[in-house]
């Protein structure tokens, strides 16, 4: 079994950083409390640490991550609603003016959702009827690209879901108020960990437009 020393003096510059070197930052996040201008909806995938990818500070982001970045429809009275619960104490209590639902490539929840296996355990069952928030996203690629390589359908079906999750934010009246009144606006960003570039949903084109380049890669 691999040791957690990694992590223990990783917190130790963490304390230089910001308990040290930037303390007036921390002082004030303790002393005033957080206000976060984005909600950032990420995937659990331990290559998309939303903090990492944008180089943000503490105080800058507030963060839901969950199976494949999804966010489940407006329903009433669910119980253990963990995305919803935070998404609304985003909005309501934080007031953020930002959603941003950020998909990624190699996503092994949105694998896990175009293989579409029978469950064979309680865990599988669970993992499945969460992935079917995005079922509409695999349909539809599954339809348009019948003869792409599954790669191209993986990257398809994880930036349709991105959409599905988006809709679903529409579907809260909180949102939709917030959103119609200006005060809230939600965004679709795609990490392409191969390219190293982040992408966003661009509603006029309807497609994912290259937003922050690999300049390293780029020809
Ligand atoms: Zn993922």
């Amino acid at each position: 079994m691999r040791d957690v020393s990694k992590f223990l003096s990783g917190f130790k510059r963490f304390q230089q950083n910001y308990l040290g070197e930037r303390k007036n930052l921390f002082e004030s996040l303790v002393q005033q409390g957080q206000h976060p201008p984005v909600l950032m909806i990420a995937c659990c995938d331990s290559r998309c640490d939303p903090a990492l990818l944008t180089d943000c500070d503490p105080g800058d982001m507030f963060v839901v991550r969950n199976v494949a970045n999804l966010v489940p429809p407006h329903v009433k009275a669910t119980y253990f609603a963990a995305t919803t619960s935070a998404i609304a104490f985003a909005v309501h209590n934080l007031e953020v003016e930002h959603i941003i639902v950020m998909g990624h490539a190699q996503c092994g929840g949105i694998r896990a959702l175009l293989e579409n296996r029978s469950p064979s355990c309680n865990e599988e069952e669970l993992i499945a009827k969460w992935l079917g928030i995005a079922a509409e996203a695999r349909e539809k690629v599954l339809t348009e690209f019948t003869r792409a390589s599954p790669a191209t359908i993986a990257h398809a079906c994880e930036q349709a879901s991105i959409l599905v999750s988006l809709s679903n934010l529409m579907s809260y009246p909180w949102i939709q108020e917030r959103v119609a009144a200006g005060k809230l606006a939600l965004h679709g960003w795609y990490f392409d960990m191969q390219l190293g570039e982040l992408l966003e949903y661009q509603p006029e084109s309807g497609s994912f437009e290259v937003l922050v380049p690999n300049l390293e890669t780029a020809v």
